[in-house]
């Protein structure tokens, strides 16, 4: 098989195109065109596409994203100086954020007095007996603060469901603006 042969194979092509060329170069652009403004017609059908495809490979793109990263340290730093550079004020609120978090302004007699407050039920399905967890009313990611104001208790399924919305938000089952 002929075709088996990578280097006949490309021996073969490079005849084709150079026999060819006049056609080739009228017709690569053209596709190039029309692929193109397919695209621009396209862009909400191939972003849903996008998402749906991310979505089911998220595993393997998470794996592909973190051997990139160890492969191409350099590149990786120069992206996260670009973005950092246009997102400094979002990136110092997440640092004080997280230092907050750390310092721990939540006490346990806090957490205590809470929980109490709330009869020992999760705030959002109101069921009790449930191992409660803390939640920030309003998470840390949208500028909320650790402290005992922004934390009520949610059970683990209800903590998980929310994830980034804010509580408001979540009981009423309002979508969180992107
Ligand atoms: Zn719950």
């Amino acid at each position: 098989m002929p075709w088996k042969d990578k280097n006949r194979r490309r021996e073969y092509m490079r005849k084709w195109r150079a026999e060819n060329r006049a056609w080739w170069l009228n017709y690569r652009p053209k596709q190039y065109e029309a692929s193109r403004r397919w695209r621009r017609n396209n862009k909400e059908k191939r972003l849903a596409w996008l998402r749906e495809w991310m979505e089911k490979n998220r595993k393997i793109l998470t794996e592909k994203h973190r051997s990139w990263i160890a492969a191409n340290p350099q590149a990786r730093r120069r992206i996260w100086n670009r973005w950092y550079r246009a997102n400094v004020e979002t990136w110092n609120l997440a640092v004080k954020n997280r230092r907050l978090k750390r310092v721990g302004v939540v006490s346990k007699s806090d957490w205590e007095s809470i929980k109490a407050k709330y009869d020992n039920r999760c705030a959002y399905c109101k069921l009790p007996d449930q191992k409660l967890t803390q939640d920030h009313f309003i998470p840390l990611a949208k500028g909320g603060l650790h402290t005992p104001e922004n934390i009520v208790p949610a059970c683990q399924s209800c903590n998980s469901r929310k994830r980034d919305t804010p509580g408001v938000l979540f009981i009423h089952k309002i979508d969180p603006e992107p």
